[in-house]
């Protein structure tokens, strides 16, 4: 059997075309089942539903023996037992540094609220800024309109969420995009069965 992670929404709404062309079609919608294993098309595939900052946690303990996660989600879990194979290249958005829309030049030692904590201390230390992190698990654009930060670290895709805010994007950290990321054992274990998957997906993205 081999158990693939997945986060439910855009990334798995993304994935599922690149799935159902190597064949795996889950017998569940993730969206109507409270199912967190989802049988599939191959009775020697399994999909597991999760929070997308655990896939890395999954694949790197052999719990499932690949995953797709975001490229954000893997710098700031870092990948210690992991092959990243394949840029997948879905869910694409960016990783950006954001402020009110009216906010004067930073200077001097920021706040900044971010759920990306390392990345976003790695980013501010290349940069040679003194930014005190602050943890939040959502709703960042918050923090600057009530005086918890001054900026913000998150994705930014179309730009909406920032702009319903009253936000803007500054400065791009990274382009960030979904890989599929193996565990190593099974990269070995399970090597026919991975690397047929692993070309199967070459095929598709190549097709786009
Ligand atoms: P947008 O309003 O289109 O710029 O989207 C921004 C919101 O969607 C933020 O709350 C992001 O955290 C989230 N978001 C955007 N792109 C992604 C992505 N590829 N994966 C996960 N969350 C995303």
């Amino acid at each position: 059997m081999l158990t693939i992670a997945v986060s439910k929404g855009r990334i798995y709404e993304d994935a599922l075309p690149l799935l159902e062309e190597a064949g795996i079609t889950p017998i569940d919608d993730p969206k109507k089942s409270r199912k967190l294993i989802l049988r599939t098309s191959r009775d020697d595939v399994q999909l597991v539903i999760i929070r997308a900052t655990d896939v890395p946690t999954f694949v790197e303990y052999g719990a499932a023996d690949m995953g797709i996660a975001g490229k954000d989600v893997l710098l700031e879990h870092g990948a210690e037992n992991l092959y990243e194979p394949l840029d997948l290249g879905i869910a694409a958005c960016r990783l950006m540094t954001a402020t009110p829309v009216d906010a004067a030049e930073l200077s001097g030692r920021i706040r900044v609220a971010t759920k990306y904590v390392k990345t976003a201390q790695r980013y501010f230390a290349d940069i040679g800024v003194q930014a005190e992190i602050i943890k939040l698990y959502g709703s960042m654009e918050l923090a600057p309109l009530v005086g918890l930060a001054d900026c913000i670290v998150d994705l930014v895709d179309t730009g909406n969420t920032l702009k319903a805010n009253g936000l803007e994007a500054r400065e791009l950290i990274t382009h960030i995009t979904s890989r599929l990321v193996v565990n190593k054992a099974a990269m070995k274990m399970k090597h026919q069965a991975i690397q047929s998957l692993l070309d199967q997906f070459e095929i598709t993205l190549a097709k786009r």
